[in-house]
């Protein structure tokens, strides 16, 4: 095959026999966010670049080397394929006012793009479910987007193969001061910094914390910590945080070394993390981003959010052994002779009418053939009808798992038969 007829790089084809896992997975979330009162929104792929910068920073890997921009010939305008949810659901929330009146608990999902070298669980287009709480100042949505995860976990069947991290980013001040006293510590070790950290040492030298560099592990491990700098409301806050996720009996461990690669956040981060997937094992990551309503224009509003990696999830589904099984149609009609034929297509709406899933034969083919073609559908039923059914407007039903003999029925019964167990 041409390799520009093929799929880009990193970007993947779901295709029908992986669809059970997704589909298993999108039915969970429906039901977990609804339990939460949050309502979904959705917002277009494609942003103007100028959103993201804003929104995410610029000295950040995203936005300096990850983001799918180009100029739309038709304008000259820059626009990006969105590389995460957030900048656009806060644009959305801005654009139509909708925190007028009062709070907005969010939702969304879809595909989120970044040019990232393609491997096990990081690709180019790859899918998040977020959610984004905006216009709530205090623990308590902390808190409970912790526990909703947690809850999400158990509804997965995950709980046992994910933890949780936390950690504080504390306040603009309190963060200025760390900023300072990294630039001296980093600026008496230069010599041990890779070119990305030399580069953001003075743009931003808190995003040197989050290096994956092995060689710089030791460097970053002594850095100043962030939480030796912090004023009493984020202490507060964060002990507040933390007295939650203890009533609730959700274990954690306080990573001070997290800090997220996105700018926009403050005061608390977290991610959920697991040891099966190998290097890519964030499997949700959020914390709270006070100053980004404002950033885009909004009435000041504090807000915080987290979004998952689908894949990554599924990933952990199927490693754990967790696939459900796809789903099945009731039953398979088979069809042989042309008066059949036609009286097949009115028998299978009839059934479909009385709500069974039901795949109907075409394209003609042996008794024998359209026989192992139902075994294959794994329907429950093959409904077989001949001329001589059709002509006495009757089917046979014959069972495909388990015991049972063929029968010949009407119409009305047939549906009765198939809808049993
Ligand atoms: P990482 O450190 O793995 O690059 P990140 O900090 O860039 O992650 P976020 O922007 O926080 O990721 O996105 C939230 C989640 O989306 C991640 O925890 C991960 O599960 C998923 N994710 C991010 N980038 C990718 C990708 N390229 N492919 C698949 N999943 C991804
Ligand atoms: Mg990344």
């Amino acid at each position: 095959m041409n390799d520009n007829l093929r799929a880009v790089r990193g970007m993947n084809d779901i295709l029908p026999g992986d669809i059970a896992l997704w589909q298993h997975f999108e039915a969970t979330i429906r039901d977990w966010l609804a339990s939460y009162g949050y309502l979904e929104m959705r917002t277009p792929i494609l942003e103007h670049t100028a959103l993201f910068k804003r929104a995410i920073g610029e000295v950040t890997d995203i936005v300096e080397k990850e983001m799918y921009t180009f100029v739309d010939e038709l304008n000259g305008e820059s626009l990006t394929l969105r590389p995460e949810g957030t900048a656009s659901a806060v644009r959305a929330a801005v654009e139509h006012n909708m925190l007028f009146d009062g709070g907005k608990r969010l939702w969304y999902q879809g595909p989120m793009f970044r040019h990232e070298r393609p491997q096990k669980g990081r690709y180019r287009q790859f899918h998040q479910v977020g959610v984004e709480a905006l216009g709530y100042a205090g623990p308590d949505m902390d808190v409970e987007h912790l526990l909703m995860t947690a809850r999400l976990w158990k509804a997965l069947g995950l709980a046992e193969f994910v933890r949780l991290e936390i950690n504080t980013l504390g306040g603009a001040e309190s963060r200025a001061r760390h900023r300072a006293k990294l630039i001296e510590y980093f600026e008496a070790h230069k010599e041990q910094l890779d070119e990305d950290a030399q580069r953001r040492l003075y743009s931003n030298p808190l995003r040197i914390l989050d290096t994956k560099n092995p060689a710089m592990q030791a460097l970053v491990e002594a850095a100043p910590k962030l939480i030796d700098e912090l004023d009493e409301a984020a202490l507060g806050h964060f002990a507040a945080v933390k007295q939650g996720l203890e009533s609730a009996g959700i274990a954690y461990t306080v990573n001070p070394r997290l800090v997220r690669g996105l700018d926009y956040y403050n005061y608390t981060v977290f991610e959920w993390v697991t040891d099966r997937l190998g290097a890519q094992g964030t499997v949700c990551a959020g914390g709270r981003y006070d100053g980004l309503v404002a950033q885009l224009g909004g009435k000041p509003a504090p807000a915080c959010g987290y979004a998952m990696g689908v894949e990554r999830l599924l990933a952990l589904l199927a490693e754990t052994g967790q696939n459900p099984a796809g789903a099945t149609p009731d039953a398979y009609l088979v069809n042989v002779g042309e008066a059949a034929t036609r009286f097949a297509m009115t028998v299978a709406e009839t059934l479909r009418d009385a709500g069974l899933k039901v795949v109907l034969h075409c394209g003609g083919g042996s008794f024998k053939s359209q026989m192992k073609k139902a075994d294959a559908s794994a329907a429950r039923f093959a409904v077989i009808i001949g001329d001589d059914e059709a002509a006495a407007g009757e089917a046979s039903v014959k069972p495909l798992r388990g015991e049972g003999a063929q029968e010949r029925v009407g119409l009305a019964g047939l549906a009765t038969i198939i809808s049993k167990e």
